[in-house]
């Protein structure tokens, strides 16, 4: 049976101000798969701003909820809104907005990095005018520029989930979406790659302060909330599922 597990840990989120909407309000989530219940009803708020976990051993529905948040799969029961819009509704909206980096890597092998940003990209109806130097500015990010012409086969296998998460950040997300994003990597890619998703969220947050400061200085009325996450998951998972890791 899937559940869901916050994970946001101390201090716990302040009330918040101005009543910020959630960006992913999810009531009775369910999916099934003939007479397999797969989610067995998901209760989620996630609000601006917030890191949100979904914690369970594996075959408990993680993924399979997911694919619904990301609006590629339709769920059987339930309510979910991702940033305002109802994935069934309108899913490429939905979409559009969204970051995601899946389980499996999905990479093109037959592209260089460089290009599966770009491609991936286009796809967003992104021009290259503003595509090339984004481009760079992801590679950069993910520690990729040297491997900017390398081709996807060539990457380690931390390297392709670096590459994977940089491109998946092409379009801008409003929400971003990773599923065991440093499964099967060593620790010292686990270590880069969480490296880089803090300053993710650091750059989040700057940006989650300056609109603060802008709503403080009466020019904008956005509400706002902000939450700090400081766990390892991993502690997390041992104390709320009471379970060893398991493959
Ligand atoms: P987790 O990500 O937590 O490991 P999953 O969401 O991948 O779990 O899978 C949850 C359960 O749903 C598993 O028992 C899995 O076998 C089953 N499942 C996932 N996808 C499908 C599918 N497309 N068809 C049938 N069963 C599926």
């Amino acid at each position: 049976m899937a559940r869901a597990t916050r994970t946001t840990s101390s201090p716990s989120p302040a009330a918040p101000a101005g009543g910020a909407a959630p960006v992913i309000p999810a009531r009775g989530l369910r999916k099934q798969y003939g007479d397999f219940h797969a989610v067995q009803g998901i209760d989620l708020e996630v609000r601006p701003g917030e890191c949100f976990g979904l914690l369970g051993p594996n075959g408990a529905g993680k993924s399979t909820a997911m694919r619904m948040l990301a609006g590629t799969s339709q769920r059987t029961g339930g309510e979910l809104r991702i940033l305002g819009i109802d994935p069934e509704e309108d899913g490429p909206a939905v979409r559009a907005r969204l970051g995601v980096v899946p389980q499996q890597d999905n990479l093109d092998e037959d592209l260089t990095a460089r290009e599966n940003i770009l491609i991936y990209g286009r796809y967003f109806g992104l021009p290259y005018s503003c595509l090339r130097p984004k481009a760079e500015e992801l590679l950069a990010f993910a520690q990729l520029t040297d491997k900017a012409d390398a081709k996807v086969t060539d990457l380690s296998g931390g390297m392709k989930r670096r590459l994977v998460i940089a491109r998946a950040l092409v379009n801008e997300p409003a929400l971003f979406l990773l599923d065991e994003p440093t499964t099967g990597l060593d620790p010292q890619a686990r270590h880069i790659l969480w490296d880089r998703l803090y300053r993710l969220k650091e750059h989040a947050d700057t940006l989650q302060q300056d609109l603060a400061r802008l709503v403080a200085e009466g020019h904008v009325t956005a509400p706002v909330t902000q939450l700090t996450r400081r766990a390892s998951l991993e502690d997390v998972f041992l104390i709320l599922t009471g379970r060893t890791l398991v493959d």
